[in-house]
């Protein structure tokens, strides 16, 4: 399986990957994609890919982060982007969930951002956050579409869903949709095609039932694809099989 999002390049929280990387192989894990959320957890992320087998970069500006960006950081993010083991732009995209940053900011690194994901024809990472219909409504607009793109972590509503489906939007799923009071959420996430999912931990965040309160890791991947098999009535093999090759679709991780 592939964790196609996930932050082993905040030290802090994973001060020795060769063991995290270690206990993901032993569950099955045997790729993952560590995000970048601004130029320095972009290189590190690069840094890793270029150290581990198993690491590919994602690379780019988190909204929540977007006060900080200016357009100069994008000759940078070209740069990382170009390596080798980088197979997308992000994550990127609106947060009006948190006020680090205003909508205005947020917009100007999401579009230099697309452009450069464009340019050299690589798929981008969405973070959303109570700003699904203007993403979507932006996206809509966008020329850019030919750009495969990923929501990570959605958790949008089921008429969001739809309309990311019409525009060919992959969707990330990761540890709510394993949590007791998530109905609404796996009732949305039954709705999408199966060709369209991606599993993603988001570690070192939103630990997956029954490990809430400890930190996250790719390990965790198989307690997300369990929960995603039961919803489509599927064995765990067959959506690991599935999400595997929608992960090696859209980021060519092979
Ligand atoms: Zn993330």
């Amino acid at each position: 399986m592939v964790d196609t999002h996930c932050h082993l390049n905040f030290a802090d929280h994973f001060p020795d990957v060769s063991s995290t990387l270690a206990r993901a192989r032993e569950n099955l894990v045997d790729r993952v994609i560590v995000v970048g959320c601004d130029t320095e957890s972009s290189r590190i992320a690069v840094a890793l890919a270029d150290r581990h087998e198993a690491v590919y970069a994602c690379v780019g500006w988190h909204p929540t982060n977007a006060a900080k960006y200016t357009s100069a950081e994008l000759a940078a993010i070209e740069e990382l982007a170009r390596h080798p083991k980088s197979v997308a732009i992000g994550e990127i995209g609106l947060d009006y969930h948190w006020d680090y940053s205003t909508p205005d900011e947020q917009r100007l690194a999401t579009t230099d951002h697309l452009a450069l994901a464009a340019e050299l024809d690589m798929p981008v990472v969405f973070h959303c956050r109570e700003a699904y219909k203007d993403l979507l409504d932006w996206i809509e607009r966008l020329d850019a579409r030919r750009c495969a793109m990923v929501l990570h972590c959605f958790g949008g509503t089921t008429e969001d869903a739809a309309r990311g489906v019409a525009l060919g939007c992959h969707f990330g799923v990761d540890g709510p949709i394993t949590y007791k009071n998530a109905d609404d959420l796996r009732a949305t996430i039954a709705t999408i095609p199966i060709d369209r999912l991606l599993l993603e931990t988001d570690a070192p965040y939103l630990t997956p039932h029954p490990y809430r309160g400890k930190p996250n890791e790719p390990a965790m991947i198989p307690l997300i694809n369990s929960r995603l098999a039961e919803l489509f009535a599927v064995t765990p093999a067959q959506m690991a099989a599935q999400t595997t090759l929608n992960a090696e679709t859209v980021f060519w991780v092979k």
